[in-house]
């Protein structure tokens, strides 16, 4: 067998939940249930612009699958299917191990099946494709945002962005500190079971990749309405919220990608089944703003704060062209 084969055989064969034929032939074969649609979409990791050379093998395994979960959490699709398409510069067995490791342990979490993929020498690169199913006319799209419609994000967001800034000495934190946020950055939990559930309450959904101010921006874009927040309304952790007052936190707050977590709109009288899920969900669920029509035929975010100042931030998140 070819060192190439046995590598996939290794670390990338596993048995599959919901697939009629997984890795080893020259395509994989799976079947969808009568009814549903298939949500698709990829999503590429590049060491030294998505992630540090020595970032933590397992780690960059899950990461690499939750963030291509996350879409299919965005889309209210329920995650079924992964191919890994991965370039390594050699084959480095204890570096192998530690990701496939991470990259199952998110694959069983979630339920995902890798069906396939492909393996190849080159500048270490993580490209996921990820399918999964939702009903037809359910998804959860950025293009349904509707005016009066409430804004709400889950979790905490800024967290990935805080602990970016420690790990690349741009802030301090202790060891404890780092150590609980870094979590977040490192280890992203994809919200699948708010994505699921929203599909009979948002009208539309993103998820926060590149930073708040930008992903909302998408969904104001593409339904052609503006939106105006609340900034100290906006969930996050105990150190940013007592920095809030700074501009490097706001920024951190607005525009710090990385969290994924959901921002989504729905209409204002869904507030009590939000509230409903929260608890059910044990996931924190924030209103923190609402969606308001155009001016001048183009959409704006406008963001204030505890005194109505108007908050204005440059960048509004990770533009990799920018
Ligand atoms: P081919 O030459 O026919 O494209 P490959 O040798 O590239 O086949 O791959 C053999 C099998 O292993 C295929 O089923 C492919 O989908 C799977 N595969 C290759 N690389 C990976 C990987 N990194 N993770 C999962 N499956 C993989
Ligand atoms: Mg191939």
């Amino acid at each position: 067998m070819s060192p190439e084969f046995n590598l996939i055989k290794q670390y990338f064969t596993r048995p599959t939940n919901h697939t009629l034929l997984g890795v080893g032939d020259d395509a994989a074969l799976v079947q969808t249930q009568v009814g549903m649609q298939l949500a698709i979409s990829a999503d590429m990791l590049v060491s030294g612009t998505h992630f540090f050379a020595d970032t933590d093998a397992y780690k960059l395994g899950w990461k690499s699958l939750a963030v291509n979960i996350s879409d299919m959490a965005a889309m209210g699709a329920q995650p079924k299917w992964a191919t890994l398409a991965i370039a390594l510069p050699a084959i480095d067995e204890k570096w192998l191990a530690a990701f496939s490791q991470g990259f199952f342990a998110c694959a069983d979490t979630f339920n995902v099946d890798l069906i396939g993929g492909d393996t190849t020498r080159g500048p270490l690169t993580i490209s996921v494709q990820i399918m999964g199913e939702v009903g037809v006319g359910k998804s959860l799209r950025r293009d349904h945002a509707k005016v009066g419609d409430q804004i709400w994000v889950s979790g905490e967001l800024g967290t990935a962005a805080l602990a970016l800034n420690a790990l690349m000495d741009k802030l301090t934190l202790d060891e404890k500190q780092l150590k609980t946020y870094r979590k977040s950055l490192e280890q992203p939990e994809p919200r699948v079971a708010l994505g699921l559930a929203l599909r009979d309450i948002a009208n539309s959904a993103i998820d926060i990749s590149d930073g708040l101010l930008s992903d909302l921006g998408h969904i104001l874009e593409q339904s052609e309405v503006s939106a105006e927040i609340y900034l100290n309304d906006i969930p996050c952790n105990e150190y940013v919220s007592s920095h809030l007052h700074e501009e490097p936190f706001q920024k951190m707050l607005l525009a710090g990608g990385d969290d994924y977590e959901l921002c989504f709109t729905a209409p204002i009288e869904m507030q009590y089944k939000i509230k409903e899920l929260s608890k059910q969900l044990s996931l924190k669920l924030t209103h923190i703003g609402h969606i308001i029509p155009q001016k001048d035929g183009a959409s704006k975010v406008v963001v204030s704060d505890d005194n109505g100042n108007i908050i204005e931030i440059k960048e509004t998140g990770f533009d990799h062209f920018a």
